[in-house]
Formats: C-alpha cells, sequence, structure tokens
C-alpha cells in the first residue's frame, strides 16, 4: 500500500495565527519553531500510523509557506518528504499519481469566507459557485482525478465538516475547536496525535468503501483570496475552464506570480522568505 500525506501547519492543534516570517523577534522565532515541532509531531503520527496500517511507501508533502516546516529528524525514517519551494517542480501535489492507494490530509484549514474558523484563507470556486472547495478539498479532488481516494483528515472543526459533507466515510480528526478566526478550545499535543494515528488507521482500513472525490469536469475555476486573508475577498487571476479538476488547477496556477513550475535552473529561491 502506498500512502500520500498532503500537509500544511495551519489545522494543527495549537495553531491559531498566521505566521509573521518577517519579525525575527526572538518570541516569534521560538513560536513559529514550536508550531513547526507540533506540526511535525501531528504528521509523524500520521505516518507512522500508515506504516502500522501496513502502508510499504508513505510520501509526505511539506505544502505550507516555505515548504521546510517539517522537523526531519523526528521524522519516522521509513517516510520520504517532498519539500522546498512549491510548485516549482512538476504540481503543487509533487509524485501523486494513480499508483497511490490513499490519500490522507493533515493539518488542513478551512476556505477563504468560512466564519469562526481558524486562519480560514483561499477559496477555490468551482462552475461559478456551484461547488467550492478549500486547499484541502482542492487536493482531495485533484487526488480524485488520480482514482485515489481521500479517506482521513485533521484539522478545526470547520475544515473536518467542509470534508465529511464532501466525502462519504472520510474519517475526520478534529484536533481544536475554532472559536473564533483566531482563538481556538485545542486538544493537547499527545491527545491530538493519538486522535489522528487512531483515525488514519480506521480510514486506511475502510479505504475501499470510499471513493474518490472527483469533480465531473469540465469545469471553470476561479480563487478568491485577499492580501492578508481578510474579507472582501476578490478573485486572484483569471477564470479557467478545463476537462477536469486536475488540468483547471494546473493552467490556473501556472498563470499565477509566485508558481515556477517545471524550473530547471535556479532562479533565486533563498531560505526564508
Ligand atoms: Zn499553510
Amino acid at each position: 500500500m502506498k500512502v500520500y500525506i498532503q500537509t500544511d501547519i495551519e489545522g494543527v492543534a495549537g495553531f491559531c495565527f498566521f505566521e509573521n516570517r518577517k519579525d525575527k523577534n526572538y518570541e516569534n522565532i521560538l513560536h513559529r519553531q514550536r508550531m513547526y515541532r507540533l506540526f511535525t509531531a501531528e504528521v509523524n503520527a500520521a505516518v507512522t500510523a500508515a506504516f502500522e496500517s501496513g502502508a510499504d511507501e508513505v510520501y509526505v508533502n511539506d505544502s505550507h509557506g516555505t515548504g521546510y516546516n517539517l522537523i526531519f529528524e523526528e521524522l519516522d525514517s521509513r517516510c520520504k518528504v517532498i519539500h522546498g519551494d512549491n510548485c516549482s517542480g512538476p504540481h503543487w501535489l509533487p509524485k501523486l499519481d494513480s499508483t497511490f492507494d490513499a490519500v490522507v490530509l493533515i493539518g488542513m484549514h478551512a476556505m477563504g469566507g468560512t466564519k469562526c474558523a481558524i486562519t480560514a484563507h483561499s477559496l477555490w470556486v468551482v462552475n461559478d459557485g456551484a461547488i467550492k472547495l478549500s486547499e484541502g478539498t482542492m487536493a482531495a479532488a485533484i487526488a480524485g482525478d488520480f482514482g485515489v481516494p481521500a479517506v482521513c483528515v485533521s484539522g478545526d472543526d470547520k475544515i473536518c465538516a467542509e470534508f465529511a459533507e464532501k466525502i462519504d466515510g472520510i474519517e475526520t480528526a478534529v484536533v481544536k475547536e475554532a472559536l473564533a478566526p483566531h482563538q481556538a478550545c485545542t486538544l493537547m499535543p499527545e491527545a491530538s496525535r493519538k486522535l489522528i494515528a487512531e483515525k488514519v488507521k480506521k480510514g486506511l482500513a475502510n479505504l475501499k468503501n470510499i471513493k474518490p472525490f472527483k469533480i465531473a469536469g469540465p469545469v471553470k475555476l476561479a480563487l478568491y483570496d485577499s492580501d492578508n486573508h481578510a474579507p472582501p475577498l476578490k478573485q486572484i487571476g483569471e477564470a479557467v475552464t478545463a476537462d477536469n479538476m486536475n488540468e483547471a488547477f494546473l493552467k490556473y496556477e501556472k498563470a499565477m506570480p509566485w508558481t515556477k513550475f517545471d524550473s530547471e535552473e535556479p532562479y533565486g529561491f533563498v531560505f526564508p522568505y
């Protein structure tokens, strides 16, 4: 069994503010390092649970911000991590293809515009609003195009509710209850890891009964957000149409100024940015 773990940091238990990447204040650095440790531990709980469920291969995509959030030294040595500048390789979800048996999503956040959700941002609007997707359910839809089911998600109660509404049978690990956009009632780290491990195992055991989340094409796609992720959200870039979600996503993202898909030569990226 081959498992793909898509990750983000906003949905981790203990996280409730956007990062300030420019502030070199000691307290900010300590805080960010602490979030990386909480994030790494939750991802690791999912990795180990996947191996204990019979996985032979587990790929983890470190998909937040700089793509350099996971502390490798603290991860289960059996997994492989995709890291570095997001969207500079072949895809936002590099290496994901139809050879995978399941996708697990750890640390997801709600779509832009969701009330009382922790750091909600990015709203994918499909077919003029017939379907709305978060980054997490977009990843599930792309996996769906490859015929791969999303079997488990972790994050706050709002993103878990979105997944449960769209994907029958998916296991949801609610590691915190969002009380406001930047206030949560959270599980303690040990409890969140235990919950994630349990849910990943249940989801993988049930993967044959969970249908890939496939959105029928052709689709029209647009992204909404704002500079500081606060409403009002506005459309970023031009809407695109394509035969399926994966093609529409790639077409859309390739037109964005922050993406450098299929880079073959250095382009001056430095860490941190
Ligand atoms: Zn993120």
